[in-house]
């Protein structure tokens, strides 16, 4: 299996590489972020909880998105290898990861972290903001509380994959075949 945490800042381009991945490679992408939307959309409990955290910048609850995940790893037994996307963002859910994998007899396989500067992050989440309609894009204040918690709670992250001897950076800045390439050249020592 090809299990892949593919790590960034919000608004680093995990979205984008994510698609390239997934045509490549046949990888499902889990992005807790896009499953915390569809349980919004849903009117779920969970969604609405999960709304008020995610419209101040705050992240969700660990139990929450880990219980998510595990959902999903059931649900997809047969997969060829993950990509996890926005997970694990602390490193109580990276250790959780972790456990659950090694229940079903697998690892990741490596992390995939993409570099991008805070400057520019904040620059293409406004953009972003524009015409995605995400509440959580649209107001500078929101985005550098995300960016915040990013460098506060999951930048860790990236020394417990490094533990591991799993950590690789990518410049995240560039065209999006770019950086692809450079993704790929990881993916391809595995
Ligand atoms: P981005 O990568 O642009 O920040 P996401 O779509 O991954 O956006 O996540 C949007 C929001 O959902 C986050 O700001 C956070 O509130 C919540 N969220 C997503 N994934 C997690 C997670 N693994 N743990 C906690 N909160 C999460």
């Amino acid at each position: 299996m090809l299990n892949l945490v593919l790590f960034g800042p919000p608004g680093a381009g995990k979205g984008t590489q994510s698609k390239n991945l997934i045509d490549k490679y046949g990888l499902i992408h889990l992005s807790t972020g896009d499953l915390l939307r569809g349980e919004i959309a849903e009117g779920t409990e969970l969604g609405l909880e999960a709304k008020k955290l995610m419209d101040e910048g705050k992240l969700v609850p660990d139990a929450v998105v880990i219980g998510m995940i595990s959902h999903k790893l059931d649900a997809n037994k047969d997969a060829k290898g993950f990509i996890f996307d926005g997970f694990p963002r602390t490193v109580a859910q990276a250790a959780a990861l972790d456990e659950l994998l090694e229940s079903k007899g697998s690892s990741i396989t490596a992390m995939v972290a993409l570099e991008v500067n805070d400057n520019e992050l904040e620059h293409r989440l406004l953009l972003r903001g524009k015409d995605s309609g995400r509440s959580d894009d649209a107001n500078p204040e929101i985005i550098r509380k995300r960016i915040k918690e990013y460098n506060d709670k999951t930048a860790p992250v990236a020394d417990f994959y490094r533990g591991q001897d799993k950590f690789n950076s990518i410049n995240g800045i560039g065209s999006i075949d770019e950086i692809f390439a450079a993704i790929s050249e990881v993916t391809e020592k595995y």
